[in-house]
């Protein structure tokens, strides 16, 4: 998506350890015009598919995830972090490692949420070395739910997740494909 590459051209910031800020629009302030251009971009790409359900995970994938739903007129289920007291005890569950915070986390969703039957399109903000979705397939898994395919708003390439998805055979579309990043700040897009 030409405006996303532009956009992150503009106002990202390339971080220490292949990290990409774009709090600017993204994922602390949140430019909620551009997330629905974002959010239409993805309906446009799954428009062949039903979907019944658009999983992510908390917190930065929830705003991209509502974008995408609503032009799919679909419910958003977003796991949660750690089981909290709301969530009942029938839970799917599963341990994720988490990219930028470098620890492991249990990722739960209500069984009520998420059922057999449901055909999943997986989104999130970022697409890193997979782990985020990948947990979220296992959710599906246990649950018997068809993971239709996966959007992430950025996916860093030169990580590999998404193309190890991809050769399992799991559809990723990505908004825009980061294939290189240098610490100096240059980005460069897959073509
Ligand atoms: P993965 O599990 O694919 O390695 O990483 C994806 C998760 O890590 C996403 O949920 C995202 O929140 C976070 N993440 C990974 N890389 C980046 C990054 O460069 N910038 C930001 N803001 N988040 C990232």
């Amino acid at each position: 998506m030409k405006a996303l590459e532009e956009r992150i051209l503009k106002e990202g910031k390339v971080l220490p350890g292949g990290v990409l800020k774009v709090g600017s629009f993204l994922n602390q302030q949140i430019d909620i015009d551009f997330m629905m251009q974002m959010g239409e971009e993805a309906a446009r790409l799954y428009n062949d598919v039903k979907i019944t359900k658009v999983l992510t995970i908390e917190t930065s994938g929830i705003a991209v995830a509502a974008c995408v739903a609503a032009k799919l007129h679909a419910p958003v289920v977003f796991a949660k972090k750690n089981k909290s007291s709301n969530v009942g005890n029938e839970v799917y569950s599963t341990e994720i490692h988490s990219y930028t915070h470098g620890n492991d986390y249990t990722a739960v969703i209500s069984k009520e949420y998420l059922n057999a039957g449901d055909l999943c399109l997986i989104t999130d903000d970022f697409l890193a070395n997979g782990c985020a979705v990948e947990g979220l397939i296992r959710l599906c898994e246990q649950a018997g739910a068809k993971v239709v395919g996966v959007v992430a708003a950025v996916e860093k390439g030169f990580q590999g997740g998404g193309d190890a998805l991809r050769e399992k055979g799991v559809r990723v579309e990505s908004l825009a494909i980061v294939d290189e990043m240098t610490d100096d700040g240059k980005i460069t897009f897959r073509k």
